[in-house]
């Protein structure tokens, strides 16, 4: 698919028709930070999406696969579907996190099509958007780096005097219609480049090891209960280094009864395996249970083997795209990856 090339000057008129024809999503500042903080959220005016952004505080995945979400009615006259999609934009999504789509949409399409998720994300036209700011905890520069980012359809370049726009579908090239874009030329388009491979080398923080190196060590790091306990003696088990994950995606389903106790709604709600109840199971009769990763070190270590290893067959790399959420959310900071990595390739 060619590239194109938008002004400075032009881009906010392209903003303003776009916003006008469909909803857009895109980064804005969180409303109760002092505007350093950024969540993803419907964007209103040109001037509230800020594409300079470091990192969302939730990732994006929020937009096809809500933190609440109603699955389906029930009644005495049946079942009806909730599935409802907007007609939408996601603009603005870094490489990274659209490398966790990309896992997202194998994993919902995995043996049973997931349509709650799968009708969200087809009504989604994703632009993805350079990285301006790098974030002080990330480290996709030197982790899974080899994993490209893909399912999106549009990528939008910051460069001198304005944006490159390449688009990867019909999708992306229908939004030509709201700007001045012509044909980027060769030296706009090798400075994208530049500018992309550039960003890669800005994160603070590094992975020495390949990704199989690490899947092949962690692995066999299963048994080493003493090192389990070490990295996680100071967890407290409240599952936010889950909750702000790209690529998480484990939810619990609940049924909401009403009064007449024959109709009501199912919900579904993000799950979190660090937290102490995920893996209790009800067994034999009334009040019976059993916690099959009932200690935070079984727990902890379950989290560190998804990411790390058990995954990356099925998903072509890690589970685990180095955005350092987690480590922002940690409060006893313990979650970041890089030391978890680094702690097991110590042995
Ligand atoms: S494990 Fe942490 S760094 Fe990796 S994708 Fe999840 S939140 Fe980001
Ligand atoms: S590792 Fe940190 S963020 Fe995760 S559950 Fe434990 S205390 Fe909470």
């Amino acid at each position: 698919m060619p590239a194109h090339f938008i002004h400075e000057t032009d881009f906010r008129e392209f903003l303003k028709s776009l916003i006008a024809s469909k909803p857009v999503i895109g980064p804005v500042v969180e409303p109760k930070s002092t505007g350093d903080k950024f969540i993803f959220d419907d964007v209103t005016s040109a001037e509230q999406l800020r594409l300079d952004y470091d990192v969302s505080l939730v990732p994006p995945k929020a937009v096809f696969f809500p933190p609440v979400q109603k699955l389906l009615e029930f009644g005495p006259n049946g079942v009806k579907s909730c599935i409802n999609p907007r007609e939408q934009v996601l603009l603005g999504v870094h490489f990274y996190d659209v490398k966790a789509f990309d896992q997202l949409d194998k994993l919902f399409n995995d043996k049973f099509p997931d349509n709650n998720y799968l009708a969200n994300r087809r009504a989604t036209t994703v632009i993805a958007s350079s990285v301006q700011t790098v974030s002080k905890h990330a480290f996709w520069g030197s982790f899974g780096k080899d994993v490209k980012a893909k399912g999106h359809d549009g990528f939008l370049t910051k460069v001198q005097g304005g944006y490159v726009y390449e688009t990867f579908s019909q999708k992306g090239e229908a939004l030509l219609k709201h700007g001045k874009f012509g044909n980027a030329s060769t030296d706009q388009v090798s400075a994208a480049k530049r500018e992309n491979d550039a960003a890669m080398d800005k994160c603070q923080e590094k992975v020495t090891f390949t990704p199989a190196e690490i899947s092949t060590k962690t692995r066999a790091s299963f048994s080493n209960n003493e090192m389990w306990k070490e990295l996680s003696k100071d967890c407290f088990s409240c599952g936010s280094c889950n909750i702000v994950c790209p690529t998480c995606y484990c939810f619990d389903v609940q049924d909401k009864w009403g009064l007449d106790q024959v109709s009501g709604e199912r919900y579904r709600t993000w799950d979190a395996c660090l937290t102490e109840d995920f893996a209790k199971v009800s067994l034999g009769g009334a009040g019976g249970h059993e916690n099959f990763r009932e200690a935070g070190a079984q727990r902890f270590r379950h989290r560190a083997m998804r990411k790390l290893t058990y995954l990356n067959e099925k998903l072509g790399g890690p589970a685990c795209i180095g955005c350092g959420r987690c480590t922002s959310a940690c409060v006893p900071n313990i979650a970041n990856p890089v030391k978890i990595i680094n702690r097991i390739m110590k042995g």
